[in-house]
């Protein structure tokens, strides 16, 4: 009997067999007609890779046990010991602590550019400087990065750009297209989209760099497993349709909480006084994207008593499920900055991060307004 599934199945095997010399034959002389060991490649890790890398519109990608293994394998693609990397300031806090605390000890120093800077970035440029790492939307105060002036600064300094997509995802921005060198995320945000998978993925515009980040995954074992490459793949067929929620409930929301006396600010780029807001609409073909901050009173006890009173929205410091949360950057993500560093970059006690769902947005309105009243 022949097996036809209209669904790749999950192929919970760590390797696969051979009848014989000439099968292992074929498998080295003729790349992609065969599999051999899982970290080397798995049919759920490649249906990931390649469905992302068809909607960024790559060249080649790889799927990786975390978000945090795909910045690591990016970098790595581009730089060796003796290099130097030109990181955005508005950044993941994993990915500066990836630089700071352990790409530091192999001899890869970074210097950060303020959001201010990005596009004259002239003066933190050195002999060694391979790479600019930067993100589409950023984390927590939703600043809007223009890729396209990005990546022409970056290729004039004959620098490589790196973009963290994962806020934006490939439904809002697709970077490749304006001019990235790699664009990757962490899968475990909007790509899965359920909160139920840690996975990344890392997509090159260039063949050759994509053969590169292959062998960088397959070496350090950055591989995916099956089971969760799976789960993102379900998860990635209905990526167009959670990101339009997303974007419709966001803004909705947004409008609202900007009209609340107890909100001191909203930064959202779907807010016409947002201040990249005309290039978010053109970026992000019209969406915008599920994820806000909020300015209350920096009072701790403000901040906890509406926390203690969201009855949809759990404090859970991730982002991007079908299910709303919030979150608290001062206490999580970007705890070990420095008081100045959090103050530059305007995170202070009374900002709250949301997570918007799905969910039936008055209901998430109405939970908010009744969290706010004092
Ligand atoms: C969560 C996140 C990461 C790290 O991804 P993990 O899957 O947690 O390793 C990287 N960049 C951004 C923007 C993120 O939100």
């Amino acid at each position: 009997m022949e097996i036809h599934p209209k669904i790749t199945p999950i192929y919970q095997t760590s390797v696969f067999k051979f009848d014989d010399l000439n099968e292992l034959e074929q498998y080295f002389g003729e790349p992609g007609s065969r599999y051999m060991y899982s970290r080397n490649g798995n049919p759920n890790s490649d249906e990931l890779a390649a469905a992302v890398n068809r909607l960024e519109g790559g060249a080649g990608a790889i799927a990786t046990g975390s978000g945090m293994a795909a910045i690591f394998a990016a970098l790595l693609a581009f730089c060796q010991a003796g290099d130097h990397v030109l990181c955005a300031a508005d950044i993941y806090g994993g990915s500066s602590s990836l630089l700071n605390a352990e790409l530091s000890r192999m001899g890869i120093t970074v210097t950060y550019v303020p959001f201010e800077k990005l596009y004259d970035v002239g003066q933190y440029v050195q002999p060694t400087t391979r790479v600019m790492l930067a993100e589409t939307l950023s984390n927590p105060l939703l600043r809007v990065a223009d890729l396209r002036r990005l990546a022409t600064e970056c290729h004039e300094h004959k620098l490589k750009l790196v973009v963290d997509n994962t806020f934006a995802s490939p439904i809002l921005t697709q970077p490749i297209g304006l001019g990235a060198d790699i664009t990757l995320h962490s899968v475990t945000k909007y790509i899965s989209g359920h909160s139920d998978v840690t996975a990344g993925v890392v997509v090159a515009a260039d063949a050759e760099v994509a053969a590169r980040l292959k062998q960088i995954g397959v070496v350090y074992g950055l591989t995916l497993s099956p089971m969760e490459s799976w789960l993102a793949v379900r998860g990635l067929k209905t990526l167009r349709l959670r990101m339009r929620e997303h974007s419709h409930n966001a803004l909705a929301i947004a409008q609202f909480l900007q009209q609340h006396p107890a909100v001191r600010a909203v930064y959202y780029p779907g807010l016409a006084d947002h201040l990249q807001h005309a290039l978010a609409q053109e970026q992000g073909g019209g969406l915008f994207g599920g994820m806000m901050s909020i300015k209350l009173a920096d009072d701790p006890e403000v901040v906890n008593r509406f926390m203690q009173r969201c009855q949809r929205w759990p404090f859970a410091p991730s982002l991007a499920g079908v299910d709303s949360s919030l979150s608290y950057p001062l206490g999580t993500s970007h705890r070990y900055l420095t008081p100045e560093q959090q103050e530059e970059l305007g995170i202070s006690v009374g900002v709250i991060r949301l997570s918007i769902g799905i969910e039936p947005v008055e209901e998430l309105i109405a939970d908010l307004k009744q969290a706010l009243e004092s």
